[in-house]
């Protein structure tokens, strides 16, 4: 366990375990301080300059996200100094920030917009920039919206990070720097893998679903895919579903997810071709049957073999119990120790 410390911060004291920064330390003790490019799951970056505090003794405005909370430190988050500094550094966000909330993507999920709110911010002191570029929409998920980016580069270090791949980069320098694959082109053309986490840390709508619907319910589950065993959070409206995010509290992942548990559960389970009853294949087609008939038909099939002529070959995808019982089905009903499993790999 980390060593513990205190700090003032806004004339309350603050107690901490080492290793914290500033940031860390305010959020803990429930003391907002507003921040674009700071994730929880990514290095300090320091980039959008909102995060600005004073601290005694230290010179200038320093960036609350890559300070490290040091005893005794007296830190001040509200001042007129620090208001002016985030106002500007907000402002010129905004003005070049193509904002368009009603059909964006993130309407009220949108950091920038609370952020304007809690500043209050309702005119600009410099005038809106008229750039337009092209949506990528190359992507079957999401939509790149640069027109909407604020360059937080929180897309580009979770890329990094996290998924390491590192499919994006921030390119070019200035007005003209933007988010960017390798050669600029498409992010369908790229080694991207269509994870989505650098979706779901964008905090505007730069990074955007494609078809966005709000549930009006939650239901935690584990993802089927694979082995791994994700904790995911399924979003339900009308009986389907229409949303899915990583669960923070799920030990294999951490809230994380790939491509097929972020994306690819809510086509298969409402899809009309799933099969809903056994199939016995006659004169090369398929025909619908019973389970009692299936099982019969495996069963004659099977008593033709020695055991040690037969393997059983599980899924991941399964449950544990189910697993647990077609190993059991081998060894005890067949007599045979030929089992296995993908997720072995
Ligand atoms: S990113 Fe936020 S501020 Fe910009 S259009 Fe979307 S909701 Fe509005
Ligand atoms: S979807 Fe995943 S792989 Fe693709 S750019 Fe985003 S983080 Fe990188
Ligand atoms: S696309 Fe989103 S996450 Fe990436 S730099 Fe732009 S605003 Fe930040």
């Amino acid at each position: 366990m980390g060593k513990i410390m205190k700090l003032t911060i806004n004339n309350v004291e603050v107690t901490i375990k080492s290793g914290m920064t500033v940031l860390e330390a305010a959020q803990s003790a429930g003391i907002y301080i507003p921040t674009l490019c700071a994730d929880p799951d990514l290095e300090p970056y320091g980039a959008c300059r909102l995060c600005v505090v004073e601290i005694d003794n230290m010179r200038g405005l320093p960036t609350a996200c890559t300070t490290p909370a040091a005893s005794g430190m007296v830190v001040r988050t509200e001042t007129p100094a620090i208001h002016s500094v985030r106002r500007t550094a907000l402002e010129l966000l905004i003005a070049d920030h193509n904002a368009d909330c009603l059909v964006c993507g993130k309407n009220q999920n949108c950091e920038l917009q609370k952020i304007a709110a809690y500043m209050g911010i309702n005119e600009l002191s410099f005038p809106k920039t008229t750039r337009k570029v092209a949506v990528d929409t190359s992507n079957p998920f999401f939509d790149v919206d640069r027109n909407k980016c604020i360059l937080c580069a929180r897309c580009v270090r979770t890329c990094n990070e996290i998924t390491c791949v590192g499919a994006i980069d921030l390119a070019n320098r200035g007005y003209n720097m933007k988010v960017a694959t390798f050669g600029d082109g498409l992010l369908f053309d790229s080694i991207c893998q269509s994870c989505g986490e650098c979706m779901v840390r964008c905090p505007v709508g730069a990074l955007s679903l494609k078809n966005c619907v709000t549930p009006d319910s939650e239901v935690e589950t584990t993802c089927p895919y694979c082995g791994t065993g994700c904790s995911m959070i399924l979003g339900v409206r009308d009986n389907r579903i229409v949303s899915v995010r990583g669960n923070r509290r799920g030990g294999a992942n951490g809230g994380k997810l790939c491509v097929k548990g972020r994306f690819g559960i809510s086509e298969f389970v409402h899809s009309p071709e799933r099969l809903t009853t056994p199939l016995i294949r006659k004169d090369d087609k398929f025909e619908k049957a019973s389970w009692d008939e299936a099982l019969e038909l495996i069963a004659s099939k099977m008593a033709k073999y020695q055991p040690q002529e037969i393997g059983v070959v599980s899924s991941s995808r399964a449950t544990n119990e189910a697993n647990y019982v077609t190993q059991k089905f081998a060894r005890a009903a067949l007599g045979v120790n030929n089992v296995d499993n993908c997720a072995r790999v």
